[in-house]
């Protein structure tokens, strides 16, 4: 039998907590809130311009950083709503997904023995794009119940190797958001450290209650020193279209080009063609906060009749909910029964430290047809 004899570069990682549950999930015919994505139609007019880019031929490699008319129209949208144009031409780079733009962006900054400062819980790629480029990640708890950022353990962790922070608001998975007093702290950390900062903003339009998205690229200090990456999956609700996009100052991105070029080179042409023209039409996405608040209020309301307790989520697809009332099993136990005994799949948060640090805390996901939640919810409500 062949054996693997090179040591592995992510020697405790195993397969994604996404992947373990979305498959648990169909095994147990099981309602499932843990992976992240929509179970309602995306926009029809964008799939059939998609469906059209197809049969009208855009089926050759588009241009590495992408398809021209798409990289004006993002440029236009970044303006209209943050305030600040980036260049299409050296400062919007268009990647397959989110996940992407932050491997590109990280591979492009760090050296071995670089730290990196994340918050925990952290969606899950963040730590091992660190660990495999050699670098180090700085882990900081977020605060519970709140899960905000202590700014001051921030400044407290920095060092003469801290390379690079990690921020993603709204965030994933307790649906956080970060404040302009939150990125006032962040300025004045990355001025005085003069660090790089990577923003996952891929929940951008997923902000509720009113509540304002504090881009980087609101702040032109900021962005000078910033990767902003997004991901078209979350504002079209077509996850599997695994398209996104990285800002960043022309200098920055043309080293996140460098990797980018020899890693996937150039993103699915199809759907660049038609999210140019689709794009341009703000109503769109600038509708989808409002849908997707119904959406966390049923779910909110529903969950009343159960014995969870839920925490504040301002925005993303999820909210976090604590069990104390039901077990003292651990996240994960728990997670598991609800699946083989409810029929229902959470994600346990503890997937999202590192070290497995178990808060009993499930993640919910509410992108749901409203009957899914609903029989989500009558099945849990038992227990
Ligand atoms: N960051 C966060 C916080 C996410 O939840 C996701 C969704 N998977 C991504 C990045 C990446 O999105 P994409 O599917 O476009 O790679
Ligand atoms: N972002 C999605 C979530 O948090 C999952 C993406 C993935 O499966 N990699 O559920």
């Amino acid at each position: 039998m062949y054996k693997k004899t090179f040591p592995s570069k992510l020697p405790a990682a195993g397969t994604t907590i996404f992947t373990v549950m979305s498959a648990l999930a169909i095994e147990h015919s099981a309602v499932n809130l843990g992976q992240g994505f929509p179970d309602f139609s995306m926009n029809r007019e964008l799939a059939e311009l998609a469906a059209r880019a197809i049969t009208d031929g855009y089926n050759q490699y588009a241009p590495m950083a992408g398809w021209m008319p798409l990289r004006e129209s993002i440029a236009e949208k970044v303006e209209q709503l943050y305030g600040l144009k980036p260049d299409p031409g050296s400062e919007i780079t268009v990647t397959p997904g989110g996940t992407c733009a932050i491997f590109c962006a990280l591979t492009a900054i760090l050296q071995p023995g670089d730290e990196v400062i994340v918050f925990e819980p952290a969606y899950d790629s963040y730590i091992p794009n660190i660990l495999v480029n050699g670098a180090v990640p700085i882990k900081i708890p977020l605060e519970i119940p709140s899960f905000k950022i202590d700014w001051h353990k921030v400044e407290q962790a920095l060092t003469e190797k801290t390379k690079a922070i990690i921020i993603n608001s709204p965030h994933n998975p307790t649906g956080s958001v970060l404040s302009a007093s939150d990125l006032e702290e962040l300025s004045r950390i990355v001025t005085k450290s003069g660090i790089y900062i990577i923003s996952d903003e891929v929940y951008e339009h997923l902000i509720y209650d009113g509540l304002e998205h504090q881009s980087i690229l609101r702040y032109p200090e900021l962005f000078k020193r910033s990767f902003v990456c997004f991901s078209f999956g979350k504002v079209y609700s077509c996850t599997g279209w695994k398209l996104g996009y990285c800002v960043a100052p022309v200098e920055l991105s043309s080293e996140f080009r460098k990797i980018y070029q020899f890693n996937a080179f150039s993103a699915f042409t199809p759907t660049q063609v038609a999210i140019a023209s689709f794009l341009k039409n703000a109503s769109v996405y600038l509708s989808l906060a409002g849908e997707m608040q119904d959406n966390r209020d049923y779910f909110i309301k529903l969950m009343k009749s159960t014995r969870f307790e839920l925490l504040q989520s301002s925005g993303s697809y999820f909210i976090c909910g604590t069990y104390e009332r039901i077990t003292d099993e651990s996240d994960r136990e728990f997670a598991m029964r609800l699946t083989k005994e409810y029929g229902v799949v959470t994600i346990p948060v503890s997937a999202f430290y590192e070290d497995g640090t178990d808060n009993s805390i499930l993640r919910f996901c509410f992108c749901k047809k409203k009957e899914t939640l609903e029989l989500a919810v009558n099945r849990i409500v038992g227990c």
